[in-house]
């Protein structure tokens, strides 16, 4: 005997089966069912053979047992030299894919599947490709005279149609031992003899052994032997027809080419895809559902990611046009001295920016421009008056105020702009200067105008200080202008009373512009040495880019948790699924599925609903994040601000990233579910209502 179980010979040599002292023992609760219990049989090659007897007899369970369904619980069982008593799971699979083919009392055809789709279904999962299988199963219908009914669904075919269309399928590869379990018991009896005078033409014609159950004597009546059972024992036999000689045409007719050499076939991917997306349509209200929650929780994804990557963008655009070279450098303070008695007490600088540290300040090499910043304090309220026109206004606070506004540092309208070093005299912005041109004036004609600033102070008592326009912004401000540093400091010392307010306070911030990006670290580090606070756009971008990094992974973890819940959905999902097709399952076992193919089916189906909820959801997160970026624009436009770019950015890595990860958690949600599927034992499942 072959102790190798798949190996070609296996499946050419003589099928005989030989059944000894075989035993089948079911554990019901406390009972124990002994369905067999010591049966000897041998059946040989070409044999028909029929299995009689009462209902509980065994007969199924032997049935099961010879198609590597179910295993004995001791004896032998050996059909064409594979031992299938001890044969494992995958040698008994391949068993059922190669050698056998199953008929069943309900037929269990399945019943979105055409008449040729079901007979093609073990070819199907032999990895045959589409258009060889449909001409194989059209031929095989024809052969059992259903040529007229190849693309009819089980639904719309009598019950002798179906059970000839199940006699098709379970042909189709070419077995050498049919199995049927009471083929005719749902059909009348005219049909039922149909049927029965099919297979036991094949069974002369083919030579291929069958086993048929029945407990109608006239469907016995047409075996070469009737085998009677009885208590799980063999009780009686009765010999109709003496065993017709096998002879070398008929048992190579058997040896068909998918059993003998496509042996390590298996379910192509396409076959898989294609299967996962017609059961999909068949829920296609509770698959869509499901797919929402990934769909929900992608859009989430998507869109505050996208605006993440939109805004950090911005940022980054607009310190690069400021200029990542400035270092911002501000005096340090003494924590001790922050921590002094008198809460009200302006607080002392350790070293104040004097225009004495200015001086060194523009002395350290690779310095190009030190521009230094003065404040006036918030109170303090000015007139502007030009050609008689008084107007209220404000005084831009910084240079950032003045020049990182969105879109970038912007080019005069008319005149100069304060620029690195040089702040003299008023820049004033176009808003403001609307306001004071007279008929027939543009803003080239401001330019050179002597104007009076007048401060107040609460009191009432206030002073005049004449300045010049030097120059018009753009900026939707109607009352802001840029304010020279000489016209600052004359406003505060009058505002202090204090003359030599510079040398005492100093700057409130000096700009330094290094020659290059890579002098910026060396030129910090020597302000630094000079008890200053030194600050580059750099560091003050990468701090930037830390909270929006950590804004995003807040926002997207929103989403995750979304993803979440849908992966929970399409968990319970599969598993509904799992349990309505428990039976189909059944079926795809017996005609050949490995346990491997069965999670495939289930997994690609379960990351399939994540991948359609993803691609939904890419698309509506992208408009979304269009539509918020619209909504910003609008917004920003109505505050006069231009020049902003997108805010919302779907990056090729975000919109691939939101594809594969709504697929996987699909794909993982399914991974237990189709496990379960798998592992279904096939009897079990074929009884499955
Ligand atoms: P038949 O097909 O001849 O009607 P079966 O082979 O289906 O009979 O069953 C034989 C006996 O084994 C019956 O008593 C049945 O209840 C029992 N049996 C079959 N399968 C199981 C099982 N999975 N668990 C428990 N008992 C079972
Ligand atoms: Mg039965």
């Amino acid at each position: 005997m072959f102790k190798s179980p798949i190996s070609v010979s296996a499946y050419s040599m003589d099928n005989t089966i030989s059944i000894s002292n075989l035993e089948r023992h079911f554990q019901r609760g406390e009972m124990d069912v002994w369905a067999l219990r010591g049966i000897n049989l041998t059946i040989a090659s070409g044999e028909f053979v029929a299995l009689v007897g009462p209902s509980g007899s065994g007969k199924s369970t032997l049935l099961n047992l010879l198609g590597g369904l179910d295993r004995p619980s001791s004896g032998e069982l050996w059909v064409a030299g594979l031992p299938l008593h001890d044969a494992d799971g995958k040698a008994r699979t391949a068993h059922r894919r190669h050698r056998v083919g199953f008929i069943f009392q309900s037929f269990n055809l399945l019943p979105r599947l055409t008449a040729v789709e079901n007979v093609a279904i073990p070819l199907t999962l032999a990895g045959v490709s589409p258009a060889e299988r449909t001409a194989r199963a059209a031929a095989m219908l024809q052969k059992v005279g259903l040529g007229q009914r190849l693309d009819h669904y089980p639904a719309e075919l009598s019950g002798g149609e179906q059970q000839r269309t199940a006699v098709a399928r379970a042909l189709i590869h070419g077995p050498s031992l049919i199995l049927a379990d009471e083929p005719t018991g749902n059909m009348d009896s005219t049909t039922g003899a149909e049927v029965m005078a099919l297979l036991q033409a094949l069974n002369k014609e083919q030579g291929i052994t069958l086993v048929v159950v029945t407990h109608d004597a006239d469907v016995a009546a047409y075996a070469d032997r009737v085998v009677h059972l009885k208590d799980g024992q063999v009780a009686e036999l009765t010999v109709n027809n003496p065993p017709s000689p096998v002879t070398e045409e008929h048992s190579s007719a058997t040896g068909n080419a998918l059993s003998a050499n496509n042996a390590q076939s298996r379910l192509s991917l396409a076959d898989t895809v294609r299967s996962a997306f017609r059961n999909l349509g068949r829920r296609p209200v509770r698959n869509v559902l499901t797919a929402a929650g990934v769909l929900i929780g992608i859009i989430t994804l998507v869109a505050m990611v996208s605006f993440g990557v939109g805004v950090q963008r911005e940022v980054q655009r607009n310190f690069e046009t400021v200029g990542l070279e400035n270092i911002f450098v501000s005096p340090t303070y003494d924590e001790a001295a922050l921590d002094s008695f008198d809460p009200f007490a302006p607080p002392q600088p350790k070293q104040a920016l004097t225009p004495e540290i200015v001086e060194k300040l523009r002395a350290i090499p690779g310095v190009t421009a030190v521009t230094p910043e003065l404040q006036l304090p918030n109170g303090v309220d000015l007139t502007l008056t030009l050609a008689g026109e008084s107007l209220p206004v404000r005084v831009s606070s910084d240079m950032g105020e003045r020049n990182f506004r969105f879109g970038g540092a912007s080019e005069p309208l008319a005149g100069q702009l304060f620029g690195d070093g040089e702040n003299a005299g008023v820049v004033l912005t176009s808003g403001l200067a609307d306001r004071l041109l007279a008929e027939g004036q543009d803003y080239a004609d401001l330019v050179g105008q002597s104007v009076v600033l007048t401060a107040k102070l609460p009191r009432g008592e206030s002073q005049d200080f004449p300045s010049t326009v030097v120059g018009v912004r753009d900026s939707f401000s109607s009352r802001t202008i840029d304010l020279g540093l000489g016209e600052t400091e004359a406003v505060l010392t009058w505002w202090y009373n204090q003359p030599d307010i510079l040398e005492t306070q100093g700057y409130d911030m000096v700009i330094v512009r290094a020659e290059s990006l890579g002098l910026v670290t060396a030129v910090s580090a020597a302000i630094q040495e000079l008890d200053l606070e030194a600050q580059s756009l750099e560091t003050i971008l990468d701090a930037a880019n830390q909270v929006l990094s950590l804004l995003q992974a807040l926002l997207g973890s929103v989403g995750a948790l979304a993803l979440l819940v849908a992966a929970l959905g399409v968990a319970n999902t599969m598993m509904m699924a799992i349990y309505e097709r428990t039976r189909e399952i059944g079926v795809l076992k017996a005609l050949g599925a490995a346990p491997g193919e069965i999670r495939l089916l289930f997994t690609t189906e379960a990351a399939l609903i994540g991948l359609i909820g993803g691609v939904f959801g890419l698309i509506f997160g992208t408009l979304l994040g269009r539509l918020v970026d619209w909504v910003a624009h609008r917004y920003l436009i109505n505050e006069g601000v231009t020049g902003v770019g997108h805010l919302s950015v779907v990056p090729p890595w975000l919109a691939v990233g939101a594809l594969v990860f709504a697929a996987l958690i699909g794909l993982l949600a399914g991974l237990y579910p189709a496990a379960r599927a798998a592992r279904l034992d096939p009897v079990q499942a074929l009884r499955h209502e």
